[in-house]
């Protein structure tokens, strides 16, 4: 059985992963959706919340599962006994970075394989900083964002910029 690991910080998840999620999930035949709980990354969502918001969009993917790590990816995915680790490629921009990633990752753990599936191109400008920044100025997430989590998405942000005003600082 080939397992496969899908780690990111999905803060929160977009359309665009929902697209890697559900070509992955047809490679291999397990596929773990792994939520990265890092504090210094200062999440908008808690590590609970965005995998309550996972769980909703992979509900209809039988071999679909999420769980949170902290720590080394690799490592993460050698816990699961996985052999594959499916990243998404936007631009040339993600190249750059990704491929330092995937090469100390294979350089830790020669037998965990870095896969790359580019954006389908209607999805190529989405990411989570521009759903949160859309959405904090009120604009329609629709386009962006799963069905399912829309709600969750537009109240958390909501009240996070009730906070704002109460406050007068930012978040
Ligand atoms: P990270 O913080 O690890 O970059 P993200 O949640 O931002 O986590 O992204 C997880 C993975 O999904 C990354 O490989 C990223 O390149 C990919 N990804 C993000 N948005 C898209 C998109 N619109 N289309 C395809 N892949 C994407």
């Amino acid at each position: 059985m080939t397992v496969g690991v899908y780690p990111g910080s999905f803060d929160p998840v977009t359309l665009g992963h929902l697209d890697i999620i559900k070509r992955s999930s047809k490679i291999v035949d397990r596929l773990i959706i792994g939520v990265l709980n890092n504090s210094a990354k200062k999440p908008v969502f808690t590590a609970e919340e965005r995998v309550h918001m996972l769980e909703l969009v992979i509900k209809d993917i039988p071999n679909a599962a999420v769980e949170t790590f902290d720590g080394l990816t690799v490592e993460f995915a050698k816990s699961l006994g996985a052999t594959v680790m499916f990243r998404g490629l936007r631009a040339v921009t993600d190249f750059e970075y990704e491929i330092q990633i995937a090469q100390t990752n294979h350089a830790l753990n020669p037998d965990i394989d870095t896969v790359f599936l580019t954006t389908s191109v209607k999805y190529s400008y989405l990411s989570s900083s521009i759903v949160k920044e859309v959405a904090s100025y009120e604009g329609d997430i629709s386009k962006f964002v799963p069905g399912e989590i829309l709600p969750f998405v537009t109240g958390k942000i909501k009240s996070l910029r009730s906070v704002d005003n109460g406050n007068g600082q930012k978040q």
